[in-house]
């Protein structure tokens, strides 16, 4: 038997060893999935199969690295190298790469991020005399994110009764006009959005039987880590490209399925035994990576959840420390007992750093533990949140190369235009897209014919002295790499010495920062394998396109000693030896935009289990009596999520606060608290500490000072008189219904979230089919 397949238990040898046809492994969390995945892809090149042929999807661009690392270990060669591996959004984009063209693209199209997207919405937004204040960009955005992820364009957009009667509603008639003008200003750019590198892709595949043709006989072997989170087109892309061969092989746990609100539906799970004959099923029971006590309490947890398919997860680990549940006062004191915390186990288990993830349920969390990590000295990296390539200095210099590889990209070109100043006003830049607009060119394309536009004196000679400089750039591609061509940027620019002459603390860290994002592009382009899997290609097109799309938990180099801190959504796949969960509190977590119906309930509850089930050894859950949110003083309740766990595996305390002061605090140090034997139950903390207080009101009479806080809006639907709102209280299974495109059909069930609730649809003549109802053309019969 081969080396590495010596350690894996049976059900996991199995899978590993099934070479073709479908397979799909279904398994609770640390089972072995990402294991048996990597161990697959191993064992099919051992066996014979060309790494060429090889696609597997992977949640991030970081696991994908790590999976090549542990096959070139394996293997001991560099075969994998070859393989096409990397998340949904890089594999396609490295794609379209080389097909854009075919669909009107530039082959050296920009990526836009969130960031640049949001900013191209309020441009056409304004552009077409609305308010932006009314149209938010950030909800526009999202509606349109939908509608992409379910294969629905403008047009269709548009003569969409039901999407146009949701729009009405929410008093916002013109999304419709948005969306296209939001698509053709992208088209115009040579820019793709998030969503596009899937849409896009799927329109290729769908477009060009040759293009399809030709990557259905490239990838002969698929496989799909995290399948329980894919979403339509993600699921409609794989279908199309494992259609010839069928050598599919999906991964997922039902349990751990956190994007419904992305469009993601477990339904994919259920689904794959459909569009395939003869899958074979393997699961997976066996947890090797936490304790028994942490394996407990997860199954107790998610046991509360009615949809899921059965398992019955075990180990042979040890029962390890029960779950510590703490109290605190305030947020504060949350924040400084996970760093006096992390201190003691550092002092008192040798723990490192890196062993210890701090996890929150929203972003704004992290501002307390930063503060307090930072007073004690312990280094820490946040995953997610304002990265570093959205720091303004960083995107400046980014800005300068999106344009060089990619003139068409209006959104860099006006960030740069006059950065750093020459005497290019708002004036001439207005000026200039009004002239593009009419003329339909793009902005570049002005700034080069400056002279005819009608622009004159010192203007005119600073925009062709900024075309000139552009073209130099440009002319340094065809011989350097995307690292000479940044320092060739920098310089030339004065970018550097601009910012090296600002003396102050900000402007030294701005400089560090260039420097760093230098720095990073030297190692980037030095390193073998580019992050995506391609070999050798360091050009300016491929760097950017590898930072566009870093994922959450992709950031910052890995590996240092660092406590790490994300949200539970990053933190989706990873492990960690001592895990922290703050803010274990109702309206927090589960959210309080999520306890209207079962299913976001029960979405909330899968986001529990990942987050508890990412520990090894330990693991705490925290929350405080009060806390400041939207710049109120709220008092929450613990989760229910709490009462949900057996009190056999938990030891509860409560963690300092009240009017104590800081030096003399009954919290003291680590080693102050260590020597006390700080945390043992729920009887001896109480004794210490004194009972909890009694419940309060949830939340405390604002001061006069303090803004209202922002109103959790819970959209409902009112069902239009003729066609079916998404309300999924109106439909039911059983109902008959009539669609717009596939005709008269049965509701089987009706699943998904409250936000995104998916019907199964028997039709008469197109058969069963998933209909998002939230865009569906349905009416009832
Ligand atoms: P998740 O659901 O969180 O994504 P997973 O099912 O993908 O988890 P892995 O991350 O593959 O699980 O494995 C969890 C841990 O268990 C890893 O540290 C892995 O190396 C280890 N592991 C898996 N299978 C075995 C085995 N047969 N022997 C020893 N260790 C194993
Ligand atoms: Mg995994």
């Amino acid at each position: 038997m081969q080396d590495y397949l010596k350690g894996l238990n049976e059900p996991q040898r199995e899978a590993v060893t099934h070479i073709n046809g479908p397979l799909m492994i279904v398994a609770g969390a640390g089972s072995g999935k990402t294991k048996v995945l990597t161990t697959r892809i191993a064992h099919l090149l051992a066996s014979g199969v060309d790494a060429f042929n090889i696609l597997a999807l992977t949640f991030t661009n970081k696991a994908a690295a790590e999976m090549k690392e542990r096959i070139e270990k394996i293997l001991g060669n560099s075969e994998a190298r070859n393989l096409y591996i990397g998340t949904f959004h890089s594999v396609f984009a490295r794609i379209l790469r080389g097909e854009a063209h075919r669909i009107g693209y530039p082959n050296s199209f920009t990526i836009y991020d969130t960031d640049d997207s949001r900013s191209v919405i309020k441009t056409v937004v304004n552009e077409l005399n609305l308010d932006d204040k009314h149209y938010k960009p950030n909800v526009v955005g999202s509606r349109i994110s939908s509608a992409k992820n379910a294969l629905i364009g403008p047009a269709e957009y548009a003569t969409t009764h039901y999407i146009q009667q949701e729009d009405m509603r929410a008093n916002r008639p013109a999304i419709a006009q948005i969306y296209a003008a939001y698509a053709s200003r992208c088209f115009k750019n040579g820019a793709m959005d998030f969503d596009d590198l899937l849409l896009k892709m799927y329109e290729l595949l769908n477009t060009f039987p040759e293009v399809l043709h030709k990557y259905q006989h490239k990838f002969k072997y698929i496989m799909i880590d995290e399948y329980q989170d894919t979403n339509t087109v993600q699921y409609q892309i794989t279908k199309l490209l494992a259609a010839v061969h069928e050598n599919i092989c999906v991964v997922g746990d039902d349990a751990q399925s956190i994007y419904s609100f992305r469009g993601a539906t477990i339904e994919n799970i259920l689904q794959f035994q459909k569009d395939y004959d003869d899958v074979k099923v393997v699961k997976l029971e066996q947890n090797y990576r936490s304790s028994q006590n942490i394996i407990s309490v997860a199954n107790e947890v998610i046991r509360n959840n009615k949809g899921q398919i059965p398992k019955n997860l075990w180990t042979e680990n040890e029962h390890g420390e029960k779950i510590k549940l703490v109290r605190t006062m305030t947020d504060n004191d949350e924040g400084r007992f996970v760093a006096d915390t992390i201190q003691e186990q550092k002092l008192r288990n040798h723990y490192h750093n890196s062993d210890f993830a701090i996890l929150y349920r929203t972003n704004a969390q992290s501002r307390a533990f930063e503060e307090s990590l930072r007073r004690m000295g312990i280094a820490y990296r946040i995953y997610g949140g304002t990265s570093f390539y959205q720091r303004k200095e960083v995107k400046d210099v980014l800005a300068y190369l999106r344009v060089i590889a990619n003139t068409r990209d209006e959104e860099a070109l006006k960030r740069i235009i006059n950065y750093p100043v020459r005497g290019i006003g708002k004036t001439t830049i207005e000026k200039c897209v009004i002239i593009a607009n009419e003329q339909n060119m793009t902005m570049f394309d002005v700034l080069q014919q400056a002279g005819t536009a009608g622009f004159k004196g010192s203007t005119l000679e600073s925009l062709q002295n900024f075309v000139t400089m552009i073209r130099y750039f440009q002319s340094l591609l065809a011989e350097k790499n995307a690292y000479d061509v940044a320092v060739q940027v920098g310089k030339h620019t004065n970018i550097i010495k601009e910012l090296f002459n600002d003396k102050t603390t900000e402007g030294l860290a701005r400089y560090e920062n260039v420097q760093e994002l230098l720095n990073s592009i030297k190692e980037w382009t030095e390193s073998p394998g580019n992050e995506d899997g391609e070999v050798g290609d360091k050009s300016l097109g491929a760097y950017l396109q590898q930072i566009t799309l870093l994922t959450d938990a992709d950031e910052n180099k890995e590996d240092s000693d660092v406590v790490k801190l994300m949200t539970i959504h990053a933190a989706k796949g990873l492990e960690f030896g001592c895990v922290f969960v703050g803010g274990v509190e109702e309206s927090i977590f589960p959210s309080g935009m999520s306890i209207n119906t079962r299913e976001e309930l029960e979405e909330e509850r899968r986001l529990f289990y990942v987050a508890v089930t990412r520990a090894k050894q330990r693991l705490w859950l925290s929350y405080a009596n009060s806390r400041y949110r939207f710049g109120q003083l709220v008092q929450n309740d613990p989760s229910r999520f709490i009462e949900e766990m057996p009190d056999q595996y938990i030891d509860r305390s409560y963690a300092g606060g009240g009017a104590r002061n800081h030096a003399g605090s009954e919290w003291g140090s680590g080693i102050e608290r260590m020597q006390r034997g700080f945390g043992n139950t729920a009887a001896s903390a109480e004794k210490r500490y004194g009972p909890p207080p009694a419940k309060k009101p949830s939340v405390q009479k604002r001061p006069e000072y303090m803004p209202p806080p922002p109103q959790s809006k819970v959209v409902t639907h009112q069902p239009s008189a003729d066609f079916v709102a998404s309300d999924t209280s109106q439909l039911q299974a059983g109902q008959r219904v009539e669609h717009q495109k596939f005709g008269f059909g049965k509701i089987a069930s009706i699943e998904g979230s409250a936000h995104n609730p998916v019907a199964t649809i028997q039709f008469e003549h197109n058969g069963e089919k998933k209909i998002m109802l939230n865009y569906a053309k349905l009416r009832i019969v």
